[in-house]
């Protein structure tokens, strides 16, 4: 990586998440890589999160923009190809979310199905297993919202898809 690649990755990988501003892209695997075309356009490659979630264009305009912020002439390529899964948050990335308070996703290998086919969520406060859900949209499209029933608080469930 050159010097510039590595600013632009740097600049752009900092850009938090609109809708849970305790991550960035980079923790979030959206983003996917920055290349350099010429000397000063950085070309940032995204990958939406949920198709048709309205948060992707915002993300995109504020990677561009902290790509110009650090003197690059930028530009987003929508990677489509292979689509995003909760499974690249990277670990700091489900760390950050614990610790806001959003129970992040359970990774596919690892999930625990109970008798409905319902994941086992568990509680980001307290850590226990009992937990339910109330409803399939929390604070956003892209969050369920549970409570747990050891610590009786609420808390956002971030969606596998
Ligand atoms: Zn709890």
């Amino acid at each position: 990586m050159s010097l510039d690649q590595r600013r632009a990755w740097a600049a752009a990988a900092a850009v938090p998440d609109p809708e849970v501003p305790c991550v960035t892209v980079a923790d979030l695997g959206i983003l996917r890589w920055v290349r350099m075309e010429g000397p000063d356009r950085a070309v940032a490659g995204v990958t939406p999160t949920y198709s048709g979630c309205p948060a992707v264009l915002a993300i995109e305009l504020a990677i561009e923009a902290a790509l110009r912020e650090a003197g690059f002439d930028a530009r987003i390529e929508r990677v489509m190809s292979p689509a995003w899964t909760t499974d690249w948050i990277t670990g700091e990335g489900r760390e950050k979310l614990r610790a806001y308070g959003i129970a992040p996703p359970v990774s596919g290998s690892a999930s625990k199905m109970s008798l409905f086919g319902e994941v086992s969520v568990a509680c980001p406060k307290c850590g226990s297993q009992d937990t339910e859900k109330l409803s399939e949209f929390g604070s956003t499209a892209c969050k369920a919202h549970y409570r747990c029933l050891g610590c009786a608080e609420p808390f956002d469930y971030f969606k596998c898809i």
